[in-house]
């Protein structure tokens, strides 16, 4: 059965990991959202477009997109990926109140209500800092090294394909605080918006390793 898998929690809670295990194992497409609109808006060929480069000043300093063009654009690719067949997850995302009520109601009528899945991880406050301000992302395959259960201090290569690591500007320590402060005022409530109209949000503790959370929400989905 195709599913909606909406993963929150603060940044460094394991969102994204999580999310790509789901993919993985339950074969899902994870759309990973702020990845995605990190590749549109830094485009070159994008550049010359005057919303664009509205919408990139926002996103580098650490500020929500507007709303209803983050929407418009979510629903276009949704509706690709469920006409496809695939189930859906998102991490991070629906981030505002605005969206939460646009595209929940698209994502139920697409995959059914019952089918819809939330959860909330959450991290305290040092442990996002602490995770963010390590973070190292591969340049070229994207794959974020999990610094906590390595050794190596400062890894050069990534992994996965040898790849040159970079630190993301969204995981500057000041940005991150940014980050920390809109998702407290303005996903938070979006959770509270959920239960209200009849959506369950599970919330799980995300300190454990990543393998160790992931068992739990798959325990749940089945
Ligand atoms: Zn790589």
């Amino acid at each position: 059965m195709k599913k909606v898998v909406i993963i929150y929690g603060p940044p460094g809670a394991g969102k994204g990991t999580q999310a790509n295990l789901l993919a993985a194992k339950l074969n899902m497409i994870h759309f990973d959202t702020g990845k995605y609109f990190e590749k549109i808006l830094h485009d070159p060929a994008n550049q010359k477009n005057r919303i664009i480069r509205r919408e990139r000043k926002l996103f580098d300093t650490g500020i929500l997109l507007t709303p209803s063009w983050v929407v418009k654009t979510e629903e276009i690719e949704a509706r690709k990926i469920h006409a496809a067949g695939f189930g859906l997850i998102f991490s991070g995302s629906l981030r505002t109140m605005y969206e939460a009520k646009h595209f929940i109601p698209v994502l139920t009528k697409l995959y059914g209500r019952k089918n819809l899945h939330v959860f909330a991880l959450n991290v305290p406050a040092e442990v996002s800092i602490k995770r963010n301000s390590n973070r190292m992302m591969c340049k070229f395959c994207g794959y974020g090294l999990l610094s906590a259960y390595y050794d190596v201090k400062k890894p050069k290569h990534c992994p996965v394909c040898g790849g040159p690591f970079y630190k993301r500007t969204l995981d500057n320590p000041a940005t991150i605080k940014i980050r920390l402060k809109e998702y407290k005022e303005r996903t938070e409530p979006i959770l509270d918006f959920m239960k209200e109209n009849g959506i369950k949000v599970l919330k799980l503790d995300a300190r454990p390793a990543p393998y160790k959370v992931f068992e739990r929400i798959e325990k749940i989905l089945k």
